[in-house]
């Protein structure tokens, strides 16, 4: 008696863009300026309060992903900005990447985490300032932990954790809270107009672009 065996094949054809990435964040990368469009509030608060997901392989191994991260270093050190750090919701994408200014580095390096997730907090929380590029021209008085311990991808797709202290500690709070919809004025004790950052402003020309409306 003749055994068959019949083998199932699942073919799942996903009508995914180019990379894993979705036409929306296609074009924030391909259209947007070496200088990237910031997301302000209250005009982009949909996508400041969205929740961002993790990169998937294809997203990890594609060209945009490159292309992203050098804009987003290029947004974060312009002389407009001049920032510690940025999340990539800031730029229209609703993925886990950070860029963070690390403080306890010699000469202090910019650099990029992928799939980013905040492990543990632990210390006494004690209030400093913070601002945000979303939300000029503000700044706050924010109680953060001293110590974080974060995991997440290098560029290379090398897994780490990883335990941080003093301000970049701080700084992976901000922007970890980003990509959870949480804006620093949602956790303020207070919150006040910077009369500097509002003048510094009025030099700048912010513009959305078109195709970002
Ligand atoms: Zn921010």
């Amino acid at each position: 008696m003749r055994k068959c065996f019949f083998i199932l094949l699942l073919a799942v054809t996903a009508c995914t863009a180019r990379g894993g990435w979705t036409a929306w964040e296609q074009t924030v990368i391909e259209r947007s300026d070496s200088v990237m469009y910031v997301a302000v509030m209250p005009a982009d608060s949909a996508i400041l309060r969205a929740p961002s997901q993790d990169l998937q392989e294809a997203e990890l191994q594609s060209a945009e992903l490159q292309t992203l991260l050098a804009k987003m270093y290029r947004t974060l050190t312009d002389p407009s900005q001049d920032g510690v750090g940025i999340a990539a919701p800031q730029v229209g994408i609703n993925r886990r990447i950070v860029l963070v200014m690390r403080y306890d580095k010699a000469d202090k390096p910019i650099e990029p985490y992928l799939n980013i997730h905040i492990d543990s907090l632990w210390g006494q929380k004690t209030p400093g300032p913070e601002g945000c590029l979303s939300v000029p021209p503000y700044r706050g008085v924010v109680q953060r932990y001293p110590n974080v311990q974060i995991s997440y991808l290098r560029p290379d797709g090398t897994p780490v954790t990883e335990k941080v202290g003093g301000y970049s500690a701080i700084i992976f709070q901000h922007e970890c809270d980003h990509l959870d919809g949480i804006l620093y004025t949602d956790r303020a004790d207070t919150v006040y107009v910077n009369e500097a950052w509002a003048a510094e402003r009025e030099s700048f020309t912010y513009t959305t672009p078109d195709w970002w409306k």
